[in-house]
């Protein structure tokens, strides 16, 4: 599903030049949850940025669907990220005097459809089936957080790119957006790569990518016998 190669991306501020992300590989495969991990500053939120195609590599390849994103126009990885791509951010990033209904289907308008039934069963599988109308302003932070889900999922992107989906959250809440992020993985298959501080987030993947200096430090795999007690450990 993606497939990433000698991954490069320098940032140019005047004269100082900042590598970043120092060249790796990784490989993610359909219906996969990974969790990338490191400290602040590591390149977790950049490398999102280039999986979805929001911002562009400085060296290597990024093929999503067997489409290398480095081979597009800009227009083409606009086109791209719309039909392919769902974003979650930390801050949910609604669109406050929209309903919460208007918030869901935006990607749908962007796209010249609209599919009511769609809203309404996202709706129902976020568990807030009677807010709709409800200004989105009004809503509570892990509220806001499932309606932000719902409009990430609502074209049915290949891939689900989350950027610390639960770090404005408190643990309840947290675990409440996690539990619906792991549910959408295990029953419709998602793919999703979700950058996060929380080890209990990070739990709740197949495999977790440590991240470090730019580069992938090591990947733990659930089906390693010392996935719960690596994830203990760092708990500690
Ligand atoms: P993380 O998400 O792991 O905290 P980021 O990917 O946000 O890290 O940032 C990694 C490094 O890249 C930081 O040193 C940051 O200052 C730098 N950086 C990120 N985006 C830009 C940008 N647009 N221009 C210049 N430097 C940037
Ligand atoms: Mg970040």
């Amino acid at each position: 599903m993606i497939k990433v190669r000698n991954l490069k991306k320098e940032f140019t501020q005047g004269q100082e030049r900042t590598h970043v992300l120092k060249g790796f590989d990784l490989n993610v495969k359909e219906g996969e949850f990974v969790a990338v991990m490191g400290p602040s500053g590591s390149g977790k939120s950049t490398l999102l940025q280039l999986l979805g195609g929001l911002d562009v590599p400085t060296e290597g390849d990024i093929v999503i669907n067997q489409s290398n994103l480095s081979n597009m126009t800009e227009k083409e990885r606009t086109i791209f990220r719309r039909k392919y791509l769902g974003f979650i951010f930390q801050n949910y990033q609604l669109l406050p005097t929209l309903s919460v209904e208007e918030n869901i289907a935006f990607p749908l308008h962007a796209d010249g459809k609209k599919n009511n039934q769609i809203i309404i069963e996202l709706l129902d599988s976020i568990g807030l089936k009677e807010l709709g109308p409800k200004r989105a302003n009004l809503l509570s932070g892990g509220q806001q957080q499932r309606v932000a889900i719902a409009r990430a999922l609502v074209n049915e992107p290949s891939v689900l790119l989350a950027d610390e989906p639960t770090g404005n959250l408190d643990r309840g809440k947290a675990d409440e957006i996690l539990g619906l992020i792991s549910r959408f993985n295990r029953e419709n298959n998602q793919t999703i790569i979700m950058v996060t501080h929380d080890i209990f987030a990070a739990g709740f993947a197949d495999r977790i990518i440590l991240f470090k200096d730019g580069v992938i430090e090591q990947v733990i795999s659930r089906k390693d016998d010392d996935f719960a007690k690596y994830v203990a450990n760092f708990m500690a």
